[in-house]
């Protein structure tokens, strides 16, 4: 038995979407689904993604695991440690940077 806000939440997503269209985290193109990336910025995204360094989001070769740090965070632990958290679609936009640069 679905409970009375699973079946509320199609109605209100209808609702939310007519007001607010979901646009890509990313680069705030209006995309077709809540919390999607638009064409563009999944694409350059789809290589990023756990497992990564829990310091620096350096992509890992294979996953070692959760918070695993690289070995240049090991070495230097990053001072925001417990930050990433609260970190919402800012953290996109650095994930996006930090993709340019590697
Ligand atoms: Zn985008
Ligand atoms: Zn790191």
């Amino acid at each position: 038995m679905p409970s009375a806000s699973e079946l509320l939440a199609g109605p209100m997503r209808l609702i939310l979407n007519y007001a607010l269209p979901p646009r890509c985290p990313a680069c705030g193109v209006i995309v077709e689904g809540d919390r999607r990336l638009c064409l563009d910025c999944w694409s350059q995204l789809e290589f990023i993604g756990p497992p990564w360094c829990a310091g620096c989001r350096l992509p890992f070769a294979y996953d070692r695991g959760d918070g695993a740090l690289c070995g240049r965070c090991l070495a230097e632990p990053p001072a925001h440690d417990g930050v990433l958290a609260g970190i919402g679609y800012g953290d996109v936009a650095r994930t996006l940077v930090l993709r340019l640069k590697y």
